[in-house]
Order: structure tokens, then sequence, then C-alpha cells
């Protein structure tokens, strides 16, 4: 790249204030072997990235949340801990390559975290949100699911001004959504046709999604010895597939790579439990 170089004679008063490069103009020359082409400025990505980051709807809770930023060390356990950091390095991996130099495009592939509650699940699918708006200027959204369902059912009511396309336009329109808590509500058929209305809509048209839930993608019991039938049912209860459709889960393969947060199953069962007393929603 080539700074702007003043016409000769010309007399140009620098405002400290203004960008050095683009003296605010908010372009730039390049040389292209020719005449030199413009180029918007550096200044104006970072200015457009931090627009773009305020309209993400992150919430308050996650919006400092960063990459840099995640302890991968709060664990006693050493398993947990090679989780976390297996975890952190997928979510740089995919800040990192989040534009497909091959392809020449913003990659299609989502993440999906899994994992109990408080593991951290939350604040990567953030930084990772944050980062990639900061760094590529994409417009992306961030959407707890419950609360948008909720948000969907109040259109309902005739006095609201809102209409369900308008909520949902700019969730499947975003260049990288995260949906958080995926699993979290009550399976009925209409929770279930929301959901597959903004997975299909992001699918084909090649948007990729990152999504967070509590419960598991496999049934980590079917290659142990058999233990109490209780225990069996409990860990069947984790499933994904019994909170979605066979479809959405065959899906949601193809959409996001799974990020595991968790390995040890005993540990799975005790914070399930508490999270079925804090915030079970809608069951
Ligand atoms: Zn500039």
């Amino acid at each position: 790249m080539r700074e702007f170089v003043p016409p000769k004679g010309a007399v140009i008063e620098l405002d400290p204030n203004l960008c050095p490069h683009c003296h605010g103009r908010g372009w730039r020359v390049v040389a292209d072997g020719g005449a030199g082409s413009a180029t918007r400025c550096d200044c104006q990505k970072r200015e457009r990235g931090k627009e773009y980051l305020a309209k993400t709807g992150i919430p308050e809770r996650y919006r400092r949340c960063r990459l840099s930023t995640f302890k991968t060390t709060h664990s006693a356990n050493p398993h947990v801990r090679e989780q976390l950091q297996r975890g952190h390095k997928i979510s740089q991996r995919y800040v990192d390559q989040f534009f497909d130099v091959k392809e020449k495009r913003f990659r299609e592939a989502g993440l999906i975290y899994i994992g109990p509650p408080g593991v951290g699940k939350t604040h990567l699918a953030a930084a990772v949100l944050s980062e990639v708006v900061e760094r590529y200027n994409v417009r992306g959204k961030f959407v707890d699911f419950t609360a948008l369902l909720h948000q969907i059912q109040s259109t309902f009511d005739n006095s609201s001004s809102e209409s369900k396309a308008s909520i949902l336009s700019p969730i499947v329109d975003a260049e990288l959504l995260v949906l958080d808590e995926l699993g979290a509500q009550k399976p009925t058929e209409w929770v279930r046709d929301t959901l597959y209305l903004i997975m299909n809509t992001r699918y084909t048209r090649r948007l990729p999604t990152i999504f967070t839930t509590n419960y598991r993608l496999d049934n980590v019991s079917a290659n142990k010895p058999a233990v109490g039938g209780d225990r069996v049912r409990k860990q069947e209860r984790d499933l994904l597939s019994t909170r979605l459709s066979e479809l959405l889960v065959s899906r949601l393969y193809e959409m996001a790579q799974p990020v595991k947060l968790t390995i040890n199953a005993a540990d799975w069962d005790y914070r399930r439990e508490v999270k079925m007393h804090q915030h079970r929603v809608g069951s």
C-alpha cells in the first residue's frame, strides 16, 4: 500500500486528529502498476467493525469476552483443562480461518459448543463472534434462542407492531450467527418448526452459525458397559435428539463442527441436576 501523496504544489494542512493514512478522506490510493486505484482505508474498516459490534446484540455480560480472556486453567481436573484448551484452540483457528482463502469467501461451517452450564460455552461463542466481526467487518448477531422464541410469541398479540418476519430476518441474514442455548426450550412442534426455519434458511444461504447447548449430540453410554437403569435414562435425557427432531440433529452435523467442553460424564450429570433447578425453561 502506498501513502496518499498530495499533488505537487498543493498545500495540505494535516489535522492531527485525522487518520494519518487517508487524512479523513476514508479512502486512499494503492499502487496497481498503473495510475493506482482507490481503496477503503483501514480506519474506515475499524469504524465499521465497531459499529457492527454494537449491533450484534451480545448481552452485556459477554460483551467483553475475547479468546484471550478465556481461562482454561480454572478446573482442577486435567481432563477438563485439556478439553477447555482444545476448545479454545479450535475457536482461535475458526477466527483465524474465517475467510477461506482458497474459496475466496467467508466460511459456511459453524461450531457447536457442547457441555454443561458454567464451562464457558457462551464465553467462547461470544468471543468468536466479536473477534470475527472486528476482524472481518461482517454483520454478526447473537441470539438467546429462548428469548427469541418469547419475542416471536409476543408478536401473536395483536397490539404488537413487530412481525415474526421482521424479528427473524436479521437472524437468518446475519453473516455469522450465535444461537445460544439450543435445546433448553420445551420441545414443541412450534419450537422445532421455528428452529428448522432458521437453520434451513441459513444452510441454503451458506451462512455459518455457532450454537451452544447443554445437551449431548451423541450417546456416550452406547460404547460403555451397561450401568444402572436410572443412569442410562438420565444420559438419554441429555441427548439433543430427545429435544430436536432427527432431521434437525443431522442438519446440525452438516452445519457445525462439534466442540466438546467436557468428557467427564459424572461431572456432567451433577451439573445437569443443578441446571434443571436453576433455569429449566418452559417444561
Ligand atoms: Zn484512514
